[in-house]
């Protein structure tokens, strides 16, 4: 089956979404007419199946989304989202930080720096539910944590400061990295939900 998957290229790790998406595709067997592109404008959108909201900085991205129109377009997107990092600020429904102007998809509230200015990066061994073959080797860069979540949502990790994984029907967020190591579990469990 064909997939076509968008990454957010507004601002933020965009190259590196697009690889690890395309390694997760051919590790599940998808190969030739998939593909995995960059969404700038509200066209493109409607081309995919999926899209990434990658890490950056989740104010720029807001401003950009707005600046861009898109968004309206990403909160009528049939297709699911997979947001990391700023994306899980950005895909929330309530952020500490009126800069943001969050696309309410998750029903869960943002503490945008939750892990302050001693620990804005670190990289830790990661249980996620439901993951097969171990914990997740999480890298984390000046991180989000949800401090409340909806009952439709599925916590799928947390740490002491707070939720840093969640499910809520085809979309996840993950306030960590997971295009930056070479695992792609997570990818492939979020297209996987999709069933693609
Ligand atoms: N905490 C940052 C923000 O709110 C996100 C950092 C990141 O994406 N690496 O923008």
């Amino acid at each position: 089956m064909d997939v076509r998957i968008g990454v957010l290229a507004l601002q933020g790790n965009v190259s590196e979404h697009i690889g690890a998406f395309e390694r997760a595709l051919a590790g599940m067997g998808h190969t030739d007419q998939s593909s995995v592109f960059p969404v700038k404008r509200p066209a493109d959108l409607e081309r995919c199946d999926a899209l990434a909201i990658p890490g950056g900085e989740s104010t720029t991205i807001s401003r950009l989304i707005d600046k861009n129109q898109l968004d309206e377009p990403i909160r009528r997107f049939p297709g699911g989202i997979f947001a990391t990092c700023a994306g899980m600020v950005l895909i929330a429904t309530r952020v500490d930080d009126p800069k943001v102007r969050p696309l309410g998809l998750i029903d869960m509230t943002i503490d945008r720096n939750a892990f302050g200015r001693q620990k804005e990066s670190f990289e830790t061994d990661l249980p996620v539910k439901g993951l097969l073959g171990g914990p997740f080797h999480a890298i984390f860069i000046r991180a989000p944590v949800a401090t409340q979540t909806g009952l439709g949502v599925t916590v799928l990790s947390r740490l002491p400061q707070g939720i840093v994984a969640v499910e809520q029907g085809r979309h996840m967020a993950l306030a960590f990295h997971p295009e930056l190591g070479g695992d792609t579990r997570l990818h492939e469990r979020f297209l996987k939900n999709l069933k693609i």
